[in-house]
């Protein structure tokens, strides 16, 4: 197995030209277990430790450039008022170790149906900054999962950052897990209201061939909540929406049986997170709200 340590970013897409079968290195949490256990042998390995840029994050008016490598920890320090959804999504990763040195690129990479982040990234709303020598893309975040573990990434391609839109109301990000830590997600949900314009986006976690979103879920939220002026109002979501709320992103999953969970136990655990992730969001909504118009 050959190494390559490139020091610059276009060295690495320079490397990643002339082998496109390399296998990027950042924090190497998923990479170094594939290795160890045999799943995985390639011709050479491409560490991206030494490109400085992508650890570092660039805060615009609307958005948040998040480099490929910044690790959990500082997002968790550092951007808990921008992407709060992340933010708490990036707590509930494994272990200190893990967070400080697993980042959002490498769980796009693996792009497991079970990582932490893509519920988050799926309710925020963004899009995967991927770049070759070719050129540079944006693939919208609900274009990047294709399948179990793959992603739309270019054979040539390596991300150098995720765009993700500022929060402009209360985000959330619930997971099940058979402990408190140091565990994969039976199945996890995130939400985002956004206030800005009035509708609500959801990501659902290991409980699909993919991440994915409650489209449906969310398309009745959104209206059923602009048809009653609750925006406006701030009045509670009335309980029969909330229950439906629930009932349609419990249909949006599409699990299995696995050694985690049952389907049926992950349909019914994502019905409960929606109905307590959407109470926590609408309180701190109208909480905002309530201390704005006393202001
Ligand atoms: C003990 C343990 C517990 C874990 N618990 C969790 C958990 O609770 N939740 C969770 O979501 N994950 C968990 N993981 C998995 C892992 O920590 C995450 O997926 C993490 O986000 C991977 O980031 P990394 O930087 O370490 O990626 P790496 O291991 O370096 O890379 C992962 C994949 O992404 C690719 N890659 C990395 N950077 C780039 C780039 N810039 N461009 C293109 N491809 C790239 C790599 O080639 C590889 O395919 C756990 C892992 C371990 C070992």
């Amino acid at each position: 197995m050959e190494f390559l340590r490139p020091a610059t970013w276009q060295e690495a897409l320079a490397a990643k030209a002339e082998h496109p079968t390399a296998v990027p290195i950042a924090g190497g949490t998923d990479v170094m277990v594939e290795i160890n256990f045999d799943h995985r042998r390639p011709d050479h390995l491409l560490d991206l430790n030494r490109i400085a840029e992508l650890e570092e994050w660039e805060t615009g008016e609307d958005t948040v450039r998040l480099g490929a490598s910044v690790p959990y920890s500082r997002i968790m320090a550092g951007l808990r008022t921008e992407l709060p959804g992340l933010a708490l999504a990036s707590h509930t990763v494994a272990s200190p170790q893990i967070r400080n040195r697993g980042g959002v690129g490498g769980n796009l990479g693996t792009a497991s149906p079970a990582g932490d982040a893509h519920p988050a990234l799926l309710a925020g709303g963004g899009a995967v900054e991927a770049e070759s020598v070719r050129g540079s893309r944006l693939i919208p975040i609900d274009d990047f999962y294709t399948g179990v573990k793959r992603n739309a990434l270019a054979p040539d391609e390596l991300i150098r950052a995720v765009h993700l839109k500022k929060a402009t109301g209360p985000q959330q990000f619930s997971k099940v897990g058979t402990r408190n830590a140091m565990v994969i997600a039976v199945c996890a949900f995130g939400i985002a209201l956004h206030p800005d314009t009035r509708t609500v986006r959801t990501g659902i976690g290991s409980a699909a061939p993919t991440p994915i979103r409650a489209k449906a879920a969310e398309e009745f939220l959104t209206a059923a909540m602009d048809e009653a002026g609750l925006w406006d109002s701030g009045k509670p979501v009335p309980p029969a929406v909330a229950k439906q709320f629930a009932v349609l992103v419990s249909g949006a999953a599409n699990p299995i049986d696995d050694v985690r969970g049952t389907a049926s136990y992950r349909r019914h655990a994502l019905g409960v997170m929606a109905r307590r992730t959407l109470g926590w969001t609408w309180q701190q909504y109208r909480d905002e709200q309530g201390s704005k118009s006393c202001a």
